[in-house]
């Protein structure tokens, strides 16, 4: 078994990303499988090595621990690039130029045969697809490409599209229903002008090259799950068994988000509590 964690070193890391953290832990661990950790730095105007240091340190003294040297996907664009360049020429891909304003412009003017309200998917709105085209020619670099959803999903083996899930709001085998993938999450972009390759890409690509069989992350990214699992049949990729945890939410039942810093570990840890209280507070 092989588990992880892929923070982004973007702030400080408070209990929800311990709670997320030690779950990977302690499920390799009681395989004796590895867990490993991963630096989600892809968004480079947000990463900072400061972060990114204090996040070895907090897990550290969590008690976590995981081989080195770690995975910062900003080490890896060549993976990224050719797994873009596989789904361009399978003509799945497509440059788009709108800008948010543009997509809700776009969402607000009274579209024929759309006679729905604009809808939400993991990625916010859902797109309208303004810009979808056929691509030819090479793929531009520095673009921002969008998956043709529908295209996409035409090209898989329906049964393809399923996947495991042990965490314990939806354990079972999920089924995806291409309608809904179209409709409900649409063409999600792959790969930003200024970033390069963006979450969903990479993270297939992460979870595949480290042989990751085991993928625990909050349930927020459950949603999501579905855009991964269409692409690692479409490039060919080993698909995980997934368990969605729920997420650690304060007294008034908010999420915790990263400026939170009042949960920050670091926080806690200066106030003096141990790594102990910092399990109990999160239920483990
Ligand atoms: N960096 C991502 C996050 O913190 C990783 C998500 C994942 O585990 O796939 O949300
Ligand atoms: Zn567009």
């Amino acid at each position: 078994m092989i588990t992880r964690f892929a923070p982004s070193p973007t702030g400080p890391l408070h209990l929800g990303h311990a709670y997320s953290a030690i779950i990977a832990h302690d499920m390799a661990r009681a395989a004796q499988g590895t867990f490993l950790l991963r630096i989600d730095d892809l968004d480079q105007s947000r990463a900072r090595p400061e972060w990114e240091a204090q996040i070895f340190d907090d897990l550290h003294w969590l008690g976590l621990e995981w081989p080195t040297p770690v995975r910062r996907e900003s080490e890896h664009h060549g993976e990224y690039h050719a797994a873009l360049d596989r789904l361009w020429n399978m003509g799945l891909l497509y440059p788009c130029t709108c800008t948010r304003r543009d997509i809700r412009e776009a969402l607000s003017a009274p579209q024929e045969g759309l006679p729905d309200a604009p809808r939400t998917g993991p990625d916010g709105l859902v797109y309208p697809g303004t810009c979808r085209t056929v691509p030819t020619g090479p793929r531009p670099e520095h673009a921002t490409l969008r998956l043709n959803m529908g295209e996409a999903c035409s090209r898989v083996q329906a049964d393809t599209l399923q996947f495991e899930e042990t965490g314990s709001d939806h354990a079972g085998r999920i089924c995806l229903s291409t309608a809904s993938m179209i409709h409900g999450i649409g063409d999600v972009v792959l790969a930003r002008k200024d970033m390069g390759a963006a979450y969903h890409l990479a993270v297939v690509v992460d979870d595949a090259a480290q042989g990751v069989t085991h993928v625990t992350r909050g349930a927020d990214l459950f949603e999501a799950t579905r855009i991964h699992v269409l692409l690692q049949s479409l490039l060919a990729l080993p698909k995980p068994i997934y368990h969605h945890h729920k997420l650690i939410r304060d007294e008034a039942g908010k999420r915790l988000a990263k400026r939170d810093d009042a949960r920050a570990i670091a926080t806690y840890r200066e106030e003096g509590l141990s790594p102990d209280d910092i399990r109990r507070m999160v239920g483990l």
